[in-house]
């Protein structure tokens, strides 16, 4: 059975003080939990969080990494250096990265390769832009996003993949995908991947919905038969609405 797992994306908020009291408070609210939690802070956080989160039930992640092992990549940070410090997780693909840095599909094609040859899990986000949607391309958009980061990797892969289902439209702006739209796309990427790979795979990967998640929608949206969870921006940043965002599938 595949994992319901939330994840809160920070993106470049908190210092090292901000995190610190941020995950405290997390710490001391988050219940006993069968949903996996996960927190990407940004970079300089992560070795700080990773030490106060030790045998704390949840996963610290990366918001991105370099796909190099080494080398002239100034201001980069590579899969082993985030392992060095215990970060087994990286966030690949987010449309700020694609948005902002450029990161096309074939750049993530081989940051997804060297995550999974160093044995690292990724969150892989992808999604489509409003125009997309209006234009009624929001499928072929995700269908080619996935074709062209992932579904040459092979079968066994798959075991550390996590997909994240990001309409860009939705992320940050306070509009959220209805659950019907959710559900209508995440069943469409499972059956994807059951037709690239196997049933096997298409059953057992977990795929996330983000935008604009809070604690308020989140029951509803995790209802649904194909959204395993949630990728979670702004409502990561309030420990309470985060917290109760892993309750909403209980
Ligand atoms: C995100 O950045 O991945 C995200 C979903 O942000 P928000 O929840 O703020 O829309």
């Amino acid at each position: 059975m595949r994992s319901n797992i939330v994840a809160g994306n920070w993106k470049m908020n908190k210092d090292a003080g901000g995190t610190e009291a941020l995950l405290s408070e997390l710490k001391s609210i988050l219940p006993q939990t069968s949903v996996s939690v996960m927190v990407a802070p940004p970079f300089v956080n992560l070795a700080a969080a990773s030490s106060q989160l030790a045998g704390v039930a949840v996963e610290v992640a990366a918001q991105n990494m370099h796909f190099a092992d080494s080398g002239a990549y100034t201001g980069e940070v590579s899969a082993d250096m985030l392992l060095s410090i215990g970060v087994e997780t990286v966030i690949l693909g987010h449309s700020e990265r694609r948005a902002y840095f450029k990161e096309d599909d074939e750049m993530l094609s081989k940051k997804v390769v060297q995550a999974v040859q160093k044995g690292m899990r990724v969150i892989f986000c992808f999604g489509e832009e409003l125009d997309d949607r209006k234009a009624g391309n929001h499928f072929k958009v995700v269908e080619d996003q996935l074709k062209n980061a992932l579904f040459s990797l092979p079968e066994t892969a798959w075991k550390q993949l996590i997909l994240a289902y990001e309409p860009v439209w939705a992320i940050g702006t306070g509009e959220t995908a209805s659950p019907q739209q959710a559900q209508e796309m995440h069943a469409f990427i499972r059956q994807l991947v059951r037709q690239a790979y196997s049933e096997k795979v298409a059953e057992s990967v977990s795929i996330l919905y983000g935008g604009s998640v809070k604690p308020g929608n989140a029951a509803e949206i995790f209802s649904k038969p194909d959204v395993d969870g949630g990728l979670i921006g702004g409502a990561s940043l309030v420990a309470e609405d985060f917290v109760a965002i892993v309750n909403a599938f209980e």
